[in-house]
């Protein structure tokens, strides 16, 4: 998942124009689903029979030149400008791109309102740890997070009391449902109206069979949970947004059981609604307080996930000091290029070291430091530079 851009000022598009928003990308194609009846306000430009049926229309659109030109790329998600319609052959092109709301690499979906997470009460059983993650890592996207627990049909109401009182001390308000029971998805269907949702979760929670249930035509494959491990495989590849009787659309994302956090330690706290809602009431004596064990911290350590956090935070500074450690190594090493036009990534001399070696030995004879060399006839070649930058 990705990063979130502030929203851009709106450009104005004149009232005849014919726009959409593209829910599928193929190759150097793009599928854009048009806004028909009266959101479609140059009435004269869709024909008659298409105006009339019943969806509105889906074209294959390519990119203007003029947008490759200048670099603009266009996402699965971008509200674009059509012209050149070919009704009869289902072709357009994208002229333009509304300034994004949002943005996402991964999955990579523009103007995203929303993220649904999804896990399961049963089946596999939620873990806390793991639902942490998930939710951290959806947090850090800075869309409005929706949590919500499938499989109610298989948990016990004890089961489901408990996870629902745990979150809501969490900051979370889940909604429970069951994909078998229609009557269970009407507060989903009603978040999802009129929206941009990305689904996430782990493998084998109900992802697909709710997309199925709610989309009918979407026809993903769903996987039976394999009786042995306790999960599902996740079979869903290419982005794409599913069209929601409501007016929403609903994005899948690969599957993936354990989102790696990558998130500066300054950042992780600002994931947890628990400390975000403590530090509206309080600040803390440091700025850049971790909520550790400073002095005048106002997070404190009495709530429920504190040990997580902890957890996440002392992963998060591993991560950052391996990170500088690979930025020091890389620093001290040089990229050549090769003869074949290779880049071949080589040591630096360490002219530092050769450089204390002859303040101690005044004496010491440019064929003495040779012998302290990397022997590799490369390395020899950079003898010249070597010298100057001891002289
Ligand atoms: P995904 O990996 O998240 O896309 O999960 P799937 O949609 O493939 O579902 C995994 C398994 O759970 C499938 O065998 C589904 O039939 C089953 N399943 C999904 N939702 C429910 C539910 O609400 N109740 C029960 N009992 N099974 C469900
Ligand atoms: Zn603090």
């Amino acid at each position: 998942m990705g990063v979130l851009v502030a929203a851009a000022p709106k450009e104005p598009f004149a009232t005849h124009d014919l726009w959409g928003v593209v829910v599928a990308a193929q190759a150097n194609y793009y599928w854009v689903r048009l806004h028909g009846g009266s959101e479609l306000t140059g009435e004269g430009m869709l024909p008659a029979e298409v105006r009339s049926s019943k969806n509105n229309p889906l074209l294959l659109c390519y990119r203007r030149s003029r947008l490759k030109k200048i670099g603009q790329q266009v996402m699965v998600g971008d509200r674009v400008l059509v012209e050149d319609a070919d009704w009869s052959g289902g072709r357009g092109a994208i002229a333009a791109i509304q300034p994004r709301r949002t943005v996402l690499d991964r999955p990579p979906i523009a103007n995203a309102d929303q993220l649904l997470l999804m896990f399961a009460l049963a089946e596999p059983a939620l873990d806390p740890q793991q639902l942490s993650r998930f939710l951290v890592k959806a947090e850090s996207t800075k869309l409005e997070v929706c949590l919500c627990l499938n499989k109610q049909d298989l948990a016990t109401r004890q089961t489901k009391d408990d996870w629902q009182q745990r979150l809501r001390q969490w900051g979370y308000a889940p909604v429970v449902i069951s994909v078998r029971s229609a009557p269970s998805l009407e507060p989903l269907v009603h978040r999802l109206a009129n929206h941009i949702t990305v689904i996430s979760g782990p493998s084998g929670v109900g992802k697909s069979s709710l997309i199925n249930r709610l989309v009918p035509q979407a026809d993903l494959r769903t996987n039976a949970v394999s009786a042995r491990l306790g999960r599902g495989r996740h079979t869903t590849r290419h982005v794409e947004l599913f069209e929601l009787p409501s007016g929403g659309l609903l994005a899948d994302t690969p599957g993936f059981n354990q989102p790696d956090l990558d998130l500066a330690p300054q950042e992780l706290g600002q994931c947890f609604p628990e400390i975000r809602q403590r530090l509206t009431q309080h600040r803390c004596q440091f700025n850049n307080c971790l909520h550790r064990d400073e002095p005048d911290c106002a997070v404190g350590s009495d709530w429920d996930r504190y040990e997580l956090y902890l957890a996440m935070l002392d992963e998060s500074i591993v991560q950052q000091d391996a990170a500088q450690k690979r930025r020091d190594e890389e620093a001290n090493f040089k990229v050549k290029m090769g003869d074949a036009g290779q880049i071949q990534h080589e040591p630096k001399l360490q002219a530092k070291k050769y450089r204390r070696i002859s303040r101690k030995s005044q004496k010491q004879t440019l064929d003495e430091l040779r012998y302290d060399l990397p022997e590799s006839l490369e390395d020899l070649e950079d003898l010249d530079e070597f010298s100057s930058d001891w002289e």
